[in-house]
């Protein structure tokens, strides 16, 4: 037996509105049980809209709320069954907190979601409050309970990609409003059709609304601009040129190594020692060539000077690297930007005949970057959390649930 009391005092600390404690158990294995009802004697017909006091059937079963005490809590409840007094047909009623057909509260979802966000499925369902197809259900109930994904007041927006396994050539889209440096919403491809099937969802007025777009150096991504969203200028991720310099910068340092190495082959002995003094200078050059000068430590530093002794080509390549590098970061306007990329794009034309070709093909789209500075910056701090939230996330049955995880992680229920 409960006392009237102690009924109080459950009900206040249960703290579900409209719903009263009728008695308790405690059992020392499972935790508490709560039998629960709801307060209010009627319900009202979900399709006449009719109160209807008439109880056809109670329907008792058992869910999970909020641990308390370190003791799980377990409630009875009773979805009643109403009959409609007008269109005479029997209904269920709705429970405020818990969905139909759920085997634990919403507040408790909320509670786990969060949970999860932090950590990872394996870690939150190892706590054995919930299961791990329990934890995928509230995920996927707050998927489609979330906000409409339609973004608002749109004006910068970032189109990028991950990879969802490293080497496996699974990339996703991600788009992101770089104005308000958030995510809005992770896509299952990169291709045009996908990207262009969610900008359509998003209807003409957000598209139109939207001034800039900062894209990699994908024309794909550049036709879909032009033709869904009328005012919005490209612009070229200055990151993503730079990309592709140091990468033409290290297919290089790779041939100079080759051709030492093929050099020492051949060599009688005179020769040999002064190759292999070139080939140490070559050796462990890569991140000292291809990073930021600027970011080198001593001893990187120390390996690029011993680098750029042993080969002329690569030392120039590198000076022409750390110029762009410079003019995007210095350059105020984009008129001195169109002049000072002009003259790299002359001079560095025999070193760089890819890059050259692609900037020159990219020519407007970099240079208005120097409008307003635009870049998937902000996209690469996203993509750092994304990739955080992948690793985390392992034991992330599919797509969906990854994608829900990270939609979440920006756009809280
Ligand atoms: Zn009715």
């Amino acid at each position: 037996m409960t006392g009237k009391r102690d009924i109080k005092i459950l009900t206040e600390l249960l703290d579900l509105s409209g719903v009263k404690v009728i008695s308790h158990r405690l059992h020392v294995e499972i935790g508490m049980i709560l039998q629960v009802e709801q307060e209010k004697p009627f319900s009202i017909c979900p399709k006449c809209g009719t109160t209807s006091y008439k109880l056809h059937q109670n329907h008792r079963h058992i869910i999970k709320d909020l641990p308390f005490g370190g003791k799980e809590v377990f409630l009875e409840i009773n979805r009643r069954q109403f009959k409609c007094e007008e269109c005479k047909k029997p209904f269920s009623e709705d429970l405020d907190f818990v969905k139909k057909k759920r085997t634990y509260t919403k507040r408790l979802a909320h509670k786990i979601i969060q949970e999860v966000l932090e950590n990872n499925i394996h870690s939150v369902a190892s706590k054995g409050i919930v299961t791990k197809d329990e934890i995928e259900r509230m995920l996927k109930d707050a998927s489609e309970e979330l906000p409409n994904l339609k973004p608002i007041n749109l004006k910068r927006l970032g189109i990028d990609e991950i990879a969802l396994k490293r080497g496996h050539g699974n990339y996703c889209a991600v788009l992101v409003d770089l104005e308000q440096g958030k995510l809005i919403t992770i896509l299952s491809g990169r291709t045009q059709e996908i990207i262009k099937q969610t900008l359509m969802e998003w209807g003409t007025e957000v598209l139109e609304n939207i001034e800039e777009v900062s894209i990699d150096l994908w024309t794909g991504y550049k036709k879909l601009v032009a033709e869904l969203m009328p005012n919005a200028q490209v612009v070229a991720d200055r990151f993503h040129v730079m990309t592709q310099i140091n990468k033409e910068l290290d297919t290089q340092r790779r041939r100079e190594k080759r051709k030492v190495e093929d050099l020492i082959k051949k060599a009688n002995t005179t020769e040999k020692s002064k190759y292999e003094e070139i080939l140490t200078g070559l050796k462990n050059s890569k991140y000292p060539l291809l990073k930021n000068e600027n970011k080198l430590n001593e001893e990187q530093l120390n390996k690029l000077i011993q680098v750029k002794e042993v080969s002329p080509i690569l030392k120039e390549m590198h000076e022409f690297k750390e110029k762009i590098r410079k003019i995007f970061n210095n350059t105020k306007d984009w008129y001195s930007a169109t002049f000072k990329l002009g003259i790299w794009l002359s001079k560095a034309k025999k070193y760089f005949p890819n890059s050259n070709n692609t900037i020159i093909r990219w020519f407007s789209e970099i240079v208005a970057y120097f409008d307003n500075r635009t870049t998937s910056g902000t996209v690469e701090g996203i993509n750092n959390k994304l990739k955080l939230i992948k690793r985390l996330g392992y034991g992330f049955r599919n797509f969906d649930n990854f994608r829900i995880r990270c939609v979440l992680n920006w756009h809280p229920i």
